[in-house]
């Protein structure tokens, strides 16, 4: 019976344990390990069955060759950083275990998030005869299945897609981010960007802006357009997309605090020299910063992460639109999480179950919308993400 070995401990963590221990006719033994060993178990501490806990530093390949060989997993989910993306990969390769994750690789130094750090890993993955899944979250993720599932079932061709992200959740603290903190402000104080007509058009952050209708009565909100990791796998996968672009909502006291961290140099990546010390400011402002994993029992309100996408069927052109609602204090009642670290987690949890029954099987490196979508559908509903298709 598989054994699942968890990387991180943080908020996605606390989430992916929680689903995997309430499969245990496809989990039979848990690991979780992460670099503070009280995280961990605090989040075993939480389930009653045996989830088995480690400290860990994933940086450095040798300790985590060491767990992996001890406790034998048949899969790695890594829900730490992006910055251990690689090191995990390379445990993986050593000890011949698949391996997954939600966010792909960003080096520390620079905020620029691509996968042509992990890519390159398909031979040598290949070779040894085990699987990687990369973006196996919301989105990056979900909304990579959903664009899959949206040709497979209802067009000849998809031509536009927009993704939006959607969080109409309130926390009540002044400033606070839903999951990592230095990962979310680098990817929303980055560039904007977006495939138009065979190449990509760069814009200034959060320069571009509209509103939008969303459904179920949340209302109209302005979504922002950012770049997101998952356009660059989905511009290359489907070939016949003309547009494709990545929305968010953030409320207008999340931007101006936002504005003002970063025009007094709050969000700099760079180290600054402070009384004879070397300090990143956006690491020093984390550590100031409410843990996303402490929101859990004060954020109320719902998401809705979504696909709007325009193409053709039968030489007839079609809009259709694929989301998800969640409800944040739903999620916290089934695994104390608030919905952004549960819409990731549940997803994590439906790919490792898919690769370890031989379903979503095959040696390589690959993103999500390379499987057979309809396996994740059905998963999706049953274990707490429902999803609701219209035509437009
Ligand atoms: P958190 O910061 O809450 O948790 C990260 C955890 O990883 C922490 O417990 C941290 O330990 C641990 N960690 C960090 N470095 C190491 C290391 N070197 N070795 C072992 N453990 C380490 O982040 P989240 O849970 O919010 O996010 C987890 C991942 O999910 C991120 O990669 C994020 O980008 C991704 N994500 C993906 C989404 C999607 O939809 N695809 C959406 C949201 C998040 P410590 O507590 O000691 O710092």
């Amino acid at each position: 019976m598989p054994r699942v070995l968890i990387i991180g401990a943080g908020g996605v963590g606390q989430v992916v344990t929680h689903k995997c221990a309430q499969v245990p006719e496809v989990f039979s033994e848990i690991c979780l390990a992460s670099r503070s060993i009280d995280k961990c178990k605090k989040i075993a501490s939480q389930i009653k069955r045996d989830i088995q806990v480690e400290k860990l530093d994933a940086d450095k390949v040798k300790d985590t060759v060491k767990l992996i060989k001890k406790f034998k997993p048949d899969i790695v989910i890594n829900v730490a950083l992006p910055y251990q993306d690689l090191s995990i990969m390379d445990a993986c390769l050593e000890t011949k275990v698949d391996y997954l994750d939600t966010a792909n690789y960003e080096p520390k130094d620079e905020a620029k998030f691509s996968y042509k750090w992990q890519w390159p890993y398909f031979e040598r993955f290949k070779d040894k005869g085990i699987m990687a899944l990369l973006g196996s979250g919301f989105d990056p993720g979900v909304t990579n299945v959903f664009t899959a599932y949206a040709l497979k079932h209802h067009f000849d061709e998809i031509h536009e897609l927009d993704i939006i992200d959607c969080n109409a959740g309130s926390h009540g603290q002044p400033f606070a981010t839903n999951f990592n903190p230095e990962i979310n402000i680098r990817e929303v104080t980055a560039k904007g960007r977006y495939w138009d007509n065979g190449k990509w058009v760069e814009t200034d952050p959060l320069s571009v802006s509209k509103m939008y209708d969303f459904p179920d009565g949340m209302g109209s909100m302005k979504i922002y357009l950012l770049y997101h990791e998952e356009l660059e796998s989905i511009v290359k996968n489907f070939k016949t997309l003309k547009t494709a672009r990545f929305w968010m909502t953030f409320s207008d006291n999340y931007l101006k605090h936002l504005e003002v961290l970063r025009n007094v140099g709050m969000t700099r990546i760079d180290p600054v020299d402070y009384k004879g010390q070397k300090i990143v400011p956006l690491q020093f402002l984390k550590s100031l910063l409410p843990d996303p994993a402490s929101l859990g029992p004060l954020t109320k309100g719902k998401t809705c992460i979504g696909c709007l996408i325009k193409g053709i069927k039968d030489k007839k052109i079609k809009t259709y639109y694929i989301y998800n609602i969640c409800d944040h204090q739903m999620c916290y009642k089934e695994v104390q999480s608030q919905a952004i670290s549960y819409t990731t987690g549940v997803p994590a949890m439906i790919g490792a179950m898919l690769m370890v029954t031989g379903v979503w099987k095959k040696p390589g490196v690959f993103n999500m919308e390379e499987f057979d979508p309809d396996f994740f559908m059905e998963k999706l509903n049953k274990h707490g993400l429902p999803w609701t298709e219209k035509f437009l």
